[in-house]
């Protein structure tokens, strides 16, 4: 199966926020010159062939402001008219004003945000008034028909809230989608923050049952993410697939690197969009050469693991990062992973083959088998959409 081809564009690395485990945003961050979506566009026509998804990414996009993105969406979007460009945002939404909106609107942009939770959980976690700000443009979105879809991150703190925090998705109408909170590599003490792996998969299981407990009522995508993996045999998000090559990120200056993670850090550039690179080109970069020593890696290290297909060893960025670009383990994830993988096969096949998980039916009637919802329910749900 081919994976689609995605593009992230970091305007800036700057953000007007502060949130405390925050391990990506650069107050000295230059900002993209329309210049450069030019040289993008011009590269990009003749990269590749596929159909092409582009998320504006950072930092904080918006900070790049209203005249940027009236100027850039038709350049990407004409320039590039024959790879039928989509578009996507994520941002903070702060900045988010009608106007920047009502340009957003024009490409139909859907907005990933984030939020943690209630306001004194995401308050704790992302600074004071950070909720506040963020619903104001969540508003503003809403009001443009924008759709806005909030991404939560667990620290070690607040997965202690993690019913608070189910219940507030739940009774908001929110999708939930949920990111462990990763050490900051440029923090004193990069774990004060950091969901540790083996919390992550307790979590993972806590929310598939309060996922199947409400089912119909709210989304999980990471446990839709998973259940579709395990049932196709290939991962469905960056995580769990060969990422590298089918996603490419541009720094604020036309540098070009593996994923948006690794932006602003040097060792990771491949190449500048305004030599107009060819795949192969970007192939001889150290980088592309790291990204591919992993796949190699754990082609090795997970030959034995029963999840592999859809796993692939998880993010490289978590693998290689940490170790200053040496491949020596996989995600260290992989124990959340194995968890959740393991609980959703095994029921799974409880649900397909049977495992004696009956109920006793009404007077005159046989035992029935269990009729709480289960994975295929998920399944299901999914198809239907
Ligand atoms: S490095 Fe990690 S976050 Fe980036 S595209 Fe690959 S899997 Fe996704
Ligand atoms: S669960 Fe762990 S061992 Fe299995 S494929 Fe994923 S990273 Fe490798």
């Amino acid at each position: 199966m081919k994976s689609p081809f995605h593009v992230m564009i970091i305007p800036t690395l700057g953000c007007p926020s502060k949130c405390h485990y925050c391990w990506s945003s650069d107050e000295g961050s230059p900002r993209m010159s329309i210049e450069t979506v030019r040289e993008i566009a011009e590269w990009l026509k003749d990269y590749q062939s596929n159909q092409v998804t582009i998320t504006f990414h950072g930092g904080e996009p918006l900070l790049a402001g209203a005249e940027f993105y009236r100027q850039a969406l038709p350049i990407l979007s004409e320039g590039l008219a024959h790879l039928a460009p989509t578009f996507a945002l994520q941002s903070n939404l702060w900045l988010l004003t009608p106007e920047l909106a009502e340009i957003l609107a024009e490409y139909q942009i859907p907005i990933g945000s984030s939020i943690d939770g209630p306001e004194e959980i995401t308050d704790a976690q992302r600074g004071k008034g950070y909720f506040a700000k963020t619903m104001r443009g969540y508003e503003i979105a809403r009001e443009n028909g924008l759709e806005v879809r909030f991404i939560c991150t667990f620290t070690n703190r607040s997965v202690k809230e993690k019913e608070t925090i189910f219940d507030f998705f739940l009774k908001q109408g929110f999708p939930l989608k949920l990111h462990p909170a990763l050490p900051s590599l440029r923090s004193k003490d990069p774990k004060e923050w950091a969901l540790e792996p083996e919390e992550y998969g307790e979590l993972l299981v806590y929310l598939l049952d309060r996922y199947l407990d409400n089912l119909g009522r709210i989304e999980v995508m990471n446990i839709n993410d998973l259940c579709r993996g395990i049932f196709t045999r290939h991962g469905t998000v960056c995580t769990f697939v060969d990422c590298m090559g089918t996603t490419l990120a541009i720094g604020p200056d036309g540098s070009i690197y593996p994923c948006y993670r690794f932006v602003g850090m040097p060792k990771y550039v491949m190449g500048n969009v305004r030599d107009r690179p060819t795949a192969e080109d970007l192939a001889r970069s150290k980088a592309w050469k790291l990204m591919h020593a992993f796949k190699d890696y754990v082609d090795q290290e997970c030959a034995g693991c029963a999840h592999i297909k859809y796993c692939r060893g998880g993010c490289p960025y978590n693998a290689i990062a940490p170790t200053d670009g040496e491949v020596r383990g996989v995600d260290p994830h992989c124990v959340a992973y194995k968890r959740i993988f393991d609980e959703i096969t095994t029921r799974l096949n409880e649900e397909i083959f049977g495992s004696g998980d009956m109920e006793m039916g009404g007077f005159g009637s046989p035992f029935v088998r269990n009729t709480k919802p289960g994975i295929m329910a998920i399944l299901r749900t999914m198809a239907t959409k």
